[in-house]
């Protein structure tokens, strides 16, 4: 394959997961028997500009269709996640009711209504009609459309320009990078800023979060490979900042080439990171093999923990129907005769299947009916908010697990 940045052509896998579904195309009862199909999902490295990437399989409109299940707002980590950065965005390009915001990838509208209760003027583009019809019922200006150059010119055309672009996890769903990223230059003005949120790939690699990679995700970007795609469209990052999210996210502040936010700043933060960056590795191609023999190792502890329970005569569910979760139960190879089933929160997801290990999906309560013996938490970013979820669990001894970054018991 070639690189979908540089064109560079790309022989070697640095990582093969093997053929797995759709990880958020959850199956209903009605489809249950029927053939499912698959994709092989395999990780390549540019050797010339580091972009890590998985070849496209999946055409996007296949994946982010009228039934997407994702809705932001039912996470009250992103709600409040969102509403911060928008106070503090507010305050530090300060924006006021003569200013523009664009998001892209909008979602239901949980980030910018901020924006609409403060009297600032938005835009969402949002191409899964079932989340962007909730956005608009709640009167956040939205697009039903996918965000691409052509839509970039149709949108300046209508005079439309943003002083804030806002990205967040979505860079990493776009097939067509370079056509992406030039949009953007087109839609920003002169003095605007682009913020991007992405989980890091220098995390991925170091925590062995190989779960995280899915058709969905095209891309995983370190900060410096970043920087040079958004330096080939003479854009500059001028700022950075560490996250927690997913893991560890960088959130990006990028401008104009040369504009007056470009020239004023100091750019210390993104030297800084990707000097982290350099000095783990990330410019050498072995760096990035490391992935592949982790996550093995961790399959094999995982599965040898789970069949040692599983002998003994221990019932195991897990926690959270999420699309990582189906990347590590079907690299794995664990179904529904290892875990009996997941629980989620979710009404959306009630009474579906997961893809491939055809593991059933059921209400939270079941844990109190069943009783499980082990419970596997499978979104281990929000560990923390499920233990305290999961407390009422001791009263049975139960044992809570992840296995990522490796296998820990609670
Ligand atoms: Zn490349």
């Amino acid at each position: 394959m070639r690189c979908k940045f540089c064109n560079t052509e790309i022989t070697d896998a640095t990582f093969d997961l093997g053929s797995t579904a759709i990880s958020n195309a959850l199956i209903k009862e009605a489809n249950l028997n029927s053939v499912e199909e698959t994709f092989p999902l395999i990780l390549y490295t540019c050797s010339k500009c580091f972009l890590v990437q998985i070849e496209e399989q999946v055409a996007s409109n296949r994946i982010f269709t009228e039934e997407y299940v994702y809705f932001s707002s039912l996470s009250k980590f992103w709600l409040e996640h969102a509403k911060k950065f928008c106070e503090d965005i507010k305050n530090y390009l300060s924006l006021d009711s003569k200013s523009f915001v664009i998001e892209i990838a909008s979602n239901d509208g949980y980030l910018l209504r901020n924006f609409v209760e403060v009297g600032i003027n938005c835009l969402g583009i949002e191409p899964t009609k079932s989340t962007a019809d909730t956005a608009l019922s709640n009167g956040v200006p939205t697009l039903i459309e996918f965000f691409n150059l052509d839509l970039a010119k149709q949108l300046k055309q209508k005079n439309i320009s943003a002083d804030l672009i806002i990205l967040n996890n979505v860079l990493a769903h776009v097939p067509e990078i370079n056509d992406f990223v030039g949009a953007l230059k087109v839609v920003l003005k002169k003095e605007g800023t682009i913020t991007v949120e992405f989980p890091h790939l220098l995390e991925l690699i170091k925590n062995n979060q190989f779960d995280t990679i899915y058709h969905e995700h095209f891309f995983y970007f370190s900060l410096k490979t970043l920087q040079k795609i958004f330096i080939s469209h003479r854009l500059s990052i001028y700022n950075v900042e560490q996250l927690d999210t997913h893991g560890g996210s960088l959130r990006i502040y990028a401008t104009h080439e040369g504009n007056s936010l470009d020239i004023s700043s100091h750019k210390k933060s993104v030297e800084k990171i990707i000097k982290v960056e350099i000095n783990h590795g990330i410019n050498k191609i072995n760096f990035y093999s490391q992935l592949g023999n982790n996550a093995y190792r961790l399959k094999l502890n995982a599965l040898k923990y789970l069949v040692d329970k599983k002998i003994l005569n221990k019932s195991i569910v897990a926690f959270g129907a999420a699309a990582k979760g189906n990347t590590f139960l079907n690299y794995c190879g664990i179904k529904k005769d290892i875990i009996d089933f997941v629980v989620d929160e979710t009404p959306y997801k009630i009474g579906k299947y997961l893809p491939q290990s055809k593991i059933p999906i059921l209400p939270f309560e079941m844990l109190k009916k069943v009783k499980p013996d082990v419970i596997v938490i499978l979104p281990w970013n929000h560990k923390e908010e499920i233990l305290a979820k999961l407390e009422f669990t001791k009263s049975w001894n139960a044992e809570i697990v992840t296995f990522i970054p490796e296998l820990k018991c609670y």
